[in-house]
Order: structure tokens, then C-alpha cells, then sequence
């Protein structure tokens, strides 16, 4: 048993206590005269809780650990790199605290100049020429991306409105494909889990703008075919796109630049030490190799005597708001400094080793069966379950429950869509051999007790705050608060959109 579970813990205005206070302010610091009027004034008082100082510590460290996080344990959520964030990125993060992105640039030169580094940094490490850290997640870059192709194609006056998308993507790349106007085809993998190229062959036509793609793929395997691919899309001068959220695999390895594509994304918060969610939705790049870094979102930083702002030549405008996350940047810009060019070149190689060690300790579990046994694994791994599900009932998705009983995160389940029962594990560079034992104790353990009383693995999790949620429920809008609010892509957005604001 790894924590308590807090079924029954007050929310904070539940509390009986009255008149408890956490600390006494002196009152002649605090007397201030408000005028509110009569006829506004509340009858009632707030009912705010009236807690003592322990109280308050007990109910918000209670809270933080009904929750899992990358501090609390591995987190092998595949296709996400979930990695340890060293602390001292939330030191550096709050640079900018001090000054506003519409400051003229000559009062912000040490804040330029930091983008400016990163964008070389990120340009030297993916082998583009030029990055813009405007985008806010991958997500943005994807679709800043697409629209870079849309808008090269229009320039060429060339009517191409497919984008190929691998059958393994994330489901964004068919989204932000969609959402930029194109017409998605899917182009499907091999039994070796790789991209079939004879069906490529045949997918690729004058109408295709370009292939969004990832290396190594989702199942952790590297596209080794990459170059004809590459040669077989640049044939119709199309563009090869790089989904970056597996760059983790093959960081200091390879350069995406080098297997012949044109636009990459970058994760900052997978890839490179910002934490998912800190402080922002996350933290992006995009970025372009040769005839394409002249269609980057703006701003971009150069260096010119002192650091200014611009716009490239045929810039398809901006992502998101002013330069991008900043504090997320500096989360990032941090993260490269402490590891250096040496700590950098290792990333690829100590993530595909912990991968592969993974494998070797999960050889031979009941009910497991590894996709192409025979190759090598990048930055993760994916694993079926089909067989444990036909023989004991339990599924992949009871596999993920029984986990969070045993002090792990669920990994990624029924992903990617070719691979049934599907776990989906990365266990990244930054955990250690001792944890990667556990982690493959605990799935043994899981297979053994499944077959022996798979009630137990099915009706997990019992250790955490909260048990099997209704799925339904939690995917039904009517269960979200009345503020969220869907917003549907518009697939006939107009010519040159500008999403500017
Ligand atoms: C996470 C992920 C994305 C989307 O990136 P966000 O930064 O979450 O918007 C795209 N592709 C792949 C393969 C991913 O894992």
C-alpha cells in the first residue's frame, strides 16, 4: 500500500470549525476605508472556512497527493515523455517576471537574447535553419506547419489539398491537417509496424502538399526506410513534416534535418524539461529548413549588432499571443544549459537503453506479446495485451487501473490504433535501473494474479482517492461546466488566414 485513500475528506467548506485563524495580523496595518453601498452590501457573511495554519497545510498536502505526478512517480505515458523536470527550470522561469512583452525591444535585449539562443539551439539539434518559438504546444506547431505548406503550395499556385497522415499518428496530425483545409488520407503501416511504402507509392499524387510524419514512429520503432520516403514525397516537391513529440528517442543521434525533412515541431514540455501544463498549456517550436523558414510564424529574434524582432518574408502570421510561453522557455532554455551538449547527446541513447531494458525484463510474461520481437526499440515500446484479455478477461485498460495500485502511472492504452490491447510504455531516460525493476515486477505480478484471480486485477484501482470513474459521464459535455465550450474547426477557413490577434 503506497498512500492512503481519501474518500471521505471534506471539501475545504465542510470543515466545523469556526473563529480558527492561521495568523494574527497586527490590525493598525490593515485599516482600510472601503465605501461600499449600503444597498450592494451582502446581508450574510461568506461562510468562508475558518481554519487553523495545520489545518489548511493538512487539506492542501492531502490534495496534491490525490493526484499523480512525474514527482511522485514514473510516469511512463508513451508517446508523451513524461520525464523529471529538474527544479532549478522554476528559478529560471520567472526571468521575465519583471518586464512586459510590449516593452520595446531595446529594454528587453537579455530576454531576446535568450529566445534567440534557444531558437539556434533548437534549429543546431533538429538540423533546420530557423526556429520560431511562437507556438504554444505541439499541437500549434502542427498546425502552423500545415499551414506553412498550404500557403508554399498557393505561392507555387499549385491546388494540393490532401496531407498524408501515418495510420500510427497522433490524432492531432489529422486534426490540425483538417482544420488547415485539407483532406486527410491516411497512409497505412506494415505488419512490421512501419510505413508501408509500396501503399505510399501509390497514395502520393500531384494533389498531395505534403506527409506528416514521426521518427522513430509510435510504436518506438525507427522508420528506416526514411530517405526514399523523403526522396518519394520531395518528388512532387511536396513537404515532409516532423511530428517532434518523439524526438526524445534519437536526440543527439540523428537530426530530422539530416533524413530529409522540411518542418519540425518540438514539445518543449516532452522533450525538453518543461513540466506538461507549467504554468501554460506548455511550451512549443517550429521549425524550417531551406525554402520553408520564410513562412515561420512570427516574431522571430535575430541578431543584428543588438537582438530585434521580425517577421520572415512570407510569414503565415502568428500562433498565439506576443513570443510564445516565455516561462516555459526559460523552463526549457534552463534544461539545455544544465545538460550541456554532451548531457543532450545522451537523451536519445539512455532512453532507447531503458526501453530496451524494459523489453528484456518483460520477456516471457504470461499473456504479453511484444510487435516485432526482433527490432530494436527507440523511446518506447508498445505491448498487446490480446492475448491476457482472450485468456483471463483482464483487458489493457484493467492492466492501466491495477498500475495506479501499485505506485505507477497508467501508461498510454489502445494506442496506436493498429495494435489491439494495446500498452503503450516510455520509460524515458530519467528513471532509474532500480525503478525500472519495479515497474516490470509490477506488470509481471499483474499477469500472474490475472490469471490466478482476475477479480482482483479487474476491480482495481482500490489505493487511490478515487476508484473506476464512469467513463461515460466523463466524457459527456453535460458533465462539464457550463463555461467550456467546444469549438469546432472550420475546415473552409479563408484564404491566407492570419490567426492574429
Ligand atoms: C503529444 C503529441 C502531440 C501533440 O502535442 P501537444 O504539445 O500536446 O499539443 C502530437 N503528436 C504526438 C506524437 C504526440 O505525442
Amino acid at each position: 500500500m503506497w498512500r492512503q485513500a481519501y474518500w471521505n475528506e471534506p471539501l475545504i467548506t465542510e470543515y466545523k470549525g469556526r473563529g480558527r485563524q492561521g495568523f494574527l495580523i497586527p490590525k493598525e496595518e490593515i485599516e482600510i476605508e472601503i465605501n461600499v453601498p449600503e444597498k450592494v452590501k451582502r446581508e450574510d457573511g461568506p461562510n468562508l472556512p475558518e481554519l487553523s495554519e495545520l489545518e489548511v497545510v493538512r487539506h492542501f498536502i492531502r490534495l496534491s497527493q490525490m493526484s499523480f505526478g512525474v514527482d511522485t512517480g514514473m510516469m511512463p505515458l508513451g508517446s508523451c515523455t513524461m520525464k523529471y523536470n529538474p527544479k532549478i527550470e522554476e528559478e529560471s522561469s520567472k526571468v521575465g517576471e519583471n518586464t512586459h512583452p510590449l516593452q520595446d525591444e531595446e529594454t528587453v535585449q537579455g530576454n531576446l537574447e535568450a529566445i534567440y539562443e534557444m531558437q539556434r539551439w533548437l534549429a543546431e539539434v533538429t538540423g533546420m535553419d530557423e526556429c520560431s518559438l511562437q507556438v504554444p504546444a505541439g499541437s500549434a506547431g502542427e498546425l502552423a506547419g500545415v499551414l506553412m505548406a498550404r500557403k508554399y503550395h498557393r505561392d507555387m499556385s499549385r491546388k494540393r489539398n490532401e496531407m498524408l497522415v501515418a495510420d500510427t499518428a497522433h490524432g492531432t496530425n489529422p486534426a490540425s491537417a483538417a482544420m488547415a483545409g485539407f483532406t486527410v488520407i491516411y497512409v497505412k503501416s506494415n505488419s512490421e509496424g512501419l510505413v508501408d511504402l509500396d501503399v505510399l507509392k501509390e497514395t502520393v499524387t500531384e494533389r498531395v502538399a505534403g506527409f506528416m510524419l514521426t521518427n522513430p514512429n509510435t510504436m518506438g520503432l525507427f522508420e528506416e526506410n526514411i530517405k526514399e520516403i523523403a526522396k518519394l514525397i520531395h518528388s512532387i516537391d511536396g513537404i515532409l513534416y516532423y511530428d517532434g513529440a518523439n524526438l526524445n528517442g534519437i536526440l543527439g543521434i540523428v537530426r530530422p534535418g539530416d533524413m530529409g525533412f522540411d518542418i519540425v515541431h518540438l514539445n518543449l514540455h516532452k522533450t525538453f524539461g518543461v513540466p506538461h501544463g507549467g504554468g501554460g498549456p506548455g511550451a512549443g517550436a517550429v521549425c524550417a529548413k531551406g525554402k520553408m523558414a520564410k513562412y515561420l510564424p512570427y516574431p522571430i529574434v535575430t541578431k543584428n549588432g543588438k537582438y530585434e524582432l521580425i517577421k520572415p518574408e512570407r510569414s503565415i502570421g502568428k500562433i498565439s499571443v506576443f513570443h510564445g510561453n516565455f516561462g516555459n522557455l526559460m523552463r526549457s532554455y534552463a534544461y539545455v544549459l544544465g545538460l550541456g551538449s554532451e548531457g543532450i547527446s545522451m537523451i536519445g541513447r539512455m532512453s532507447s537503453l531503458a526501453t530496451n531494458y524494459l523489453i528484456s525484463k518483460l520477456k516471457g510474461v504470461r499473456g504479453f506479446e511484444l510487435i516485432a520481437p526482433h527490432r530494436f526499440r527507440k523511446h518506447e515500446v508498445v505491448f498487446s495485451v490480446k492475448k491476457l484479455a482472450n485468456e483471463t478477461g483482464v483487458t489493457a485498460f484493467d492492466v492501466a487501473k491495477a498500475l495506479l495500485d501499485r505506485g505507477f502511472y497508467a501508461p498510454t492504452i489502445y494506442f496506436p490504433p493498429n495494435v489491439e490491447e494495446a500498452l503503450m510504455i516510455e520509460p524515458t531516460e530519467t528513471e532509474t535501473v532500480e525503478t525500472l525493476d519495479q515497474f516490470a515486477q509490477a506488470l509481471k505480478e499483474i499477469s500472474e494474479t490475472a490469471y490466478k484471480n482476475p477479480a482482483t486485477i479487474t476491480s482495481s484501482p482500490i489505493n487511490t482517492s478515487v476508484g473506476r470513474l464512469d467513463q461515460v459521464k466523463a466524457n459527456h459535455p453535460s458533465s462539464l461546466t457550463p463555461t467550456y465550450r467546444v469549438y469546432r474547426a472550420k475546415a473552409d477557413m479563408k484564404e491566407d488566414i492570419n490567426i492574429e490577434r
